[in-house]
């Protein structure tokens, strides 16, 4: 089933770890209006500022996968509200910066599980506020690869990227 043009809802639930540990997540009927809000208003905008194949490697979580993953209870992700992309074609650091200059809304753009070797990242986390959109807050959050997380500006992210070439 097609949560937008370019999202399906099993790309939404499937994990690599629900299937290794027989953990069924199926995205429940009541949240798939907001998995098409997260859909039409955030990936969409993503993938078209983006224009290039993502993997979603992280979407809906159920509350058991959840747990497995160590994500706490209120996380976006146990709410069908995020999403961990990763790209095959294009640098994260490129594509967080087409994702800031598109102007896009969303919750928190998080660029995940960055080191000294590894300026990129290992994925984005991005995150919408369905019920309300309003309470979007466009918090953007640089991650390393112990947990550590530093909230910057708009401003401060695009320096930091222009800053490693990109
Ligand atoms: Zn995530």
């Amino acid at each position: 089933m097609q949560l937008s043009k370019h999202l399906s809802k099993e790309e939404l639930e499937h994990s690599d770890i629900a299937v290794k540990n027989g953990i069924d997540n199926s995205l429940p009927d009541d949240l798939i209006p907001r998995a098409k809000i997260l859909a039409e208003f955030l990936f969409e905008p993503i993938r078209e500022a983006l224009n290039t194949p993502i993997h979603i490697n992280s979407g809906w979580r159920c509350d058991e996968l959840n747990r497995l993953v160590g994500g706490v209870s209120t996380s976006q992700h146990a709410r069908a509200e995020a999403l961990d992309m990763v790209l095959a074609d294009m640098p994260l650091l490129k594509a967080l910066r087409l994702i800031l200059q598109a102007g896009i809304i969303f919750d928190q753009l998080i660029l995940e599980g960055m080191s000294d070797q590894n300026p990129h990242g290992t994925w984005i986390h991005a995150s919408y506020a369905t019920a309300n959109r309003a309470n979007n807050r466009n918090m953007i959050l640089l991650c390393n690869d112990k947990k550590k997380y530093t909230q910057v500006t708009r401003e401060q992210a695009l320096n930091f990227i222009q800053g490693q070439g990109f």
